[in-house]
């Protein structure tokens, strides 16, 4: 008999353990069960088999209770190859999280453990049967049809044969049987070759692929190449037949990539994102896992691929907040590629124009690799005008677009040329106040500010997505003055820019306008093609978009992100005024942009208009040596959340207490908004040393029932603390 160890699929932290079963049939580690628990069927994940000889009485003498049999096991081979299940340990290690939460997170929704569709679509194929059949003639045609192939797909048949094909499985000439859906391999789109390579492109080239250490942050300019640099570094890593995998940030962003990856290396490319369906997204899983894609553009998720054999790793626009995930396990993506890129000997190269505060402190002491691009390929750089918004307002210009973007503008169009214009804020109205009280309305299950979408005639939680329609009585006061609406977003601006440019064709692009599959790909393909005149959105607009005809950016409210009480808004606010920057004058035109701000003297908004990440990097650096915040110090961030107030309170303060230590700082209990009807705190840990942080947290929670009853979430260098 055999004794099953199990981890099952449970979300409270102290199921964090196996749990024994037992098989009479040999079960192997990685494949996953179904078994009894407390009455209930759950799935389970194999993580270790062993024989014994026991009786099943004997056994459950030995354990003190009777050990159940396993009810299914559900797959044939182990989904998670030893280096993937090694690094489910790891992430569960660094990320205090569960190992179910682990394996989870690496699976595409199809195989996950908690899958809702984990049906896997199959097709009939047939193939020859050894039976020596009479044929007619034209059946003989189709049999011979399918003995080319080896074996088909009956649809296919169909299609060449619809009278021949059923009568050949009834004469047992053909066998079907069922096989898992594959994808189809992504048309062969016209085949590009680069640009002759700089000589500082060359240089970089050089330099990364005859170092020896595992990771490079390739830092250079918006424009300047480095994106070229990254396709050679592939197309020498696939002349050894290896495999690639390009990450980029956001799933904006892969449809400019996957045009420049699948222009050079054609079909044999796999696609990776959270704009897939499940099954697009398991059938990309199963072209990396059986070897038929070489190349990756994907997301996140992506590094958790099972590849076979990786020969690079490029992670583009490093900084980027979306390569955290928020949810447990909360991992950060850059550990796991460089993870991965120790356990297949390759290199992980990141790339940035605005590295993270970290990676570039790294990188000066040497823990990484640090390969500069100084020039831009067409060596200037666009030419930034601040406007105080303050000035122009008691211009009486408009709030929204002031005179000099609006002249901007009209030269711009005049040209012939197109516009981008940031505002990092969605709807229309970003606030209704009580015209008799002035409170601001608030979302019912959330402590947030409701903003006012024209489209809908909504009230909506930017947090929860609850919307609600504008209430006649003020929910505070009880008043019917009305409400007065103020601070614009995306759908404000769209609006006036269609008022003041009636000829011109604009193009919207925010959460709102590309919730629909494959709404980006649509509106930049569209855009790229000079479809419209001016593009405006959010920061998804902000970033990687490359398109020649682009000389004007004006972003809008740029420096509102600097209010935020974030340790590392300055930073985001930078990256989001550079990375705009850098979508002007990219090729032979020279590009403008118009940087408008409350504050137009801040550091963070001077030097992004230099595009001086250096003095920034310094600037920025002694503040957070200042406040002692990382790089100097790492943080553990732990909040509760409880629909009982006073409950998570309790649990709260005690942790605090337990956690009080000599060794390290603990920050709390911290006050958070409500969240979705959640009550929530925050504890913060801050200190020097992170294994001691982390391994005094682990023993405070697993020492005491109460917490790991209540939900905790854990953050081990978190990106943000909002
Ligand atoms: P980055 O990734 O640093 O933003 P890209 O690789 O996208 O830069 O290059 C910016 C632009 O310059 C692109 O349009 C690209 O095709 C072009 N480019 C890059 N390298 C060269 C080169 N060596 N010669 C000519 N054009 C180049
Ligand atoms: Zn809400």
């Amino acid at each position: 008999m055999y004794l099953l160890e199990c981890y099952i699929e449970h979300p409270v932290r102290s199921i964090d353990r196996t749990f024994t079963y037992r098989s009479e049939e040999p079960v192997l580690p990685g494949v996953r069960v179904k078994v009894p628990f407390h009455h209930r069927t759950v799935l389970g994940f194999v993580e270790q088999v062993n024989v014994t000889e026991e009786s099943i009485e004997s056994l459950s003498k030995h354990f003190g209770y009777d050990v159940l049999p396993v009810e299914e096991v559900l797959d044939q081979e182990p989904l998670l190859n030893g280096e993937l299940a090694g690094l489910a340990h790891h992430m569960h290690e660094e990320t205090l999280s569960t190992v179910i939460s682990c394996y989870q997170a690496m699976l595409p929704g199809k195989i996950k453990p908690a899958g809702k569709d984990s049906k896997v679509v199959e097709e009939t194929w047939v193939k020859l049967s050894d039976e020596e059949v009479s044929l007619t003639p034209k059946e003989l045609e189709a049999y011979c049809f399918v003995r080319e192939e080896g074996e088909m797909r009956y649809h296919t048949l169909r299609e060449h044969y619809p009278n021949q094909a059923r009568n050949l499985i009834a004469k047992h000439a053909l066998i079907s049987f069922k096989k898992e859906r594959e994808a189809a391999m992504r048309p062969v789109v016209t085949r590009t070759t680069g640009p002759v390579l700089t000589a500082e492109q060359n240089a970089a080239i050089q330099e990364i692929e005859q170092g020896a250490d595992t990771v490079y942050l390739l830092h250079g300019q918006t424009g300047s190449g480095k994106t070229e640099v990254y396709l050679h570094l592939a197309e020498n890593a696939l002349k050894q037949g290896k495999q690639v995998l390009i990450l980029v940030p956001e799933i904006s962003l892969t449809p400019q990539m996957i045009e420049r990856v699948s222009g050079r290396f054609g079909e044999e490319l796999a696609i990776y994102h959270s704009g897939l369906n499940p099954q697009e997204k398991y059938e990309q899983y199963r072209m990396v896992k059986n070897g038929r894609a070489a190349v990756v553009v994907g997301t996140r998720s992506a590094v958790f691929l099972p590849f076979q054999s990786l020969g690079l790793i490029v992670m583009d626009e490093e900084q980027d907040g979306s390569y955290k995930q928020e949810v447990q396990p909360a991992y950060h993506c850059r550990d796991i590629a460089i993870y991965r890129a120790n356990y297949h000997h390759c290199k992980c190269v990141l790339g940035s124009a605005t590295p993270s505060l970290e990676t570039y402190a790294r990188a000066l002491r040497n823990v990484y690799h640090l390969v500069t691009l100084k020039e831009r390929v067409n060596r200037s750089l666009p030419n930034v005008t601040i406007v105080s918004m303050k000035e122009a307002m008691r211009h009486g210009q408009s709030p929204i677009l002031s005179d000099e973007l609006l002249e901007r503008m009209n030269e711009t169009l005049q040209n012939g040329k197109q516009v981008i214009l940031l505002l990092n804020r969605r709807g229309f109205h970003t606030m209704l106040r009580c015209g008799s009280c002035g409170e601001p309305l608030k979302c019912r299950h959330c402590d947030i500010t409701l903003s006012y979408h024209r489209d809908s005639r909504n009230l909506v939680c930017h947090s929860c997505g609850s919307s609600f329609p504008v209430p006649a009585v003020c929910p505070s006061c009880g008043a019917r003055s009305g409400f007065s609406y103020s601070g614009y977003g995306t759908q404000r601006l769209e609006q006036e820019v269609k008022e003041r440019f009636p000829d011109a064709r604009v193009l919207r692009m925010d959460a709102d306008t590309t919730s629909a599959h494959n709404a980006h790909e649509r509106l930049l393909t569209s855009f790229g093609a000079h479809g419209a005149d001016i593009l405006l959105g959010t920061q998804m607009i902000a970033k990687g978009l490359d398109y020649p005809d682009v000389t004007l950016v004006g972003i809008l409210n740029g420096d509102e992100g600097l209010n935020r009480t974030d340790y590392r808004s300055c930073e985001v606010t930078f990256d989001l005024l550079m990375q705009a920057s850098g979508r002007s004058g990219r090729s032979a035109s020279k590009g403008e942009v118009v940087l408008q701000a409350f504050d137009p003297s801040h550091y963070a908004v001077v030097t992004a208009a230099k595009q001086d990440y250096e003095s920034f990097f310094q600037a920025e650096m002694r503040y957070r040596h200042a406040a002692q915040e990382p790089p100097y110090t790492y943080l553990i961030s732990i909040t509760l959340s409880d629909r009982k107030e006073p409950r998570m309170n309790e649990t709260a303060l005690k942790l605090y207490r337990a956690l009080s230590s000599m060794e390290f700082r603990t920050i709390g209990v911290i006050p958070l908004p409500k969240r979705r009807d959640q009550y929530r705190s925050r504890i913060l840990l801050k200190g020097k040393n992170l294994d001691q942080m982390r391994d005094t947290l682990r023993t405070v929670l697993e020492n005491d029932a109460d917490f790991t009853r209540q939900d905790i979430r854990i953050d081990v260098n978190p990106m943000t603390l909002e």
